[in-house]
């Protein structure tokens, strides 16, 4: 079964996604989503970007639990409503990217200064979405 990404040109798929940003080519900052027209640094006149590929890993930097379906524009995608997970990474570049967190993980596995690994995964039937999944130390039990 193919999929496409469900918001094109913020990450590439395949075995070792990496998500897309851009890197201003003045300062070297380097945003998520990807942006144009002028840098968003204050100290910086830059209007010029290159589209860079992310770390596939950072540090969960926070996380949280949806119980709740939320409202729309939110589409569910099980009825009844399945709690899922969202994680906050931060990767070296020094931004944080928000996502949900890879089928078969909860809160449970999540840990503030843990690692975690860039994944995508099919978010419905044509659709697929990048997501965290907790990277598990060598030694330490999966509880999955
Ligand atoms: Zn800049």
């Amino acid at each position: 079964m193919t999929t496409t990404p469900a918001v094109q040109g913020w990450f590439t798929p395949g075995p070792e996604p990496t998500l897309l940003g851009s890197r201003c080519t003045t300062c070297e900052t380097v945003f998520f989503p990807p942006t144009s027209g002028f840098c968003r640094n204050p100290a910086c006149n830059g209007d010029d970007f290159a589209e860079t590929a992310l770390s596939r890993r950072g540090t969960i930097w926070s996380y949280t639990d949806a119980q709740y379906q939320p409202p729309p524009p939110y589409v569910p995608t099980t009825d009844p409503f399945e709690a899922f997970a969202l994680a906050a990474v931060e990767l070296p570049e020094g931004l944080v990217v928000l996502g949900q967190v890879a089928q078969g993980y909860g809160v449970a596995d999540l840990r503030v200064g843990a690692e975690a690994e860039l994944v995508v995964e099919n978010l419905d039937a044509e659709h697929s979405i990048w997501r965290w999944k907790p990277v598990t130390e060598m030694g330490e039990e999966a509880d999955q």
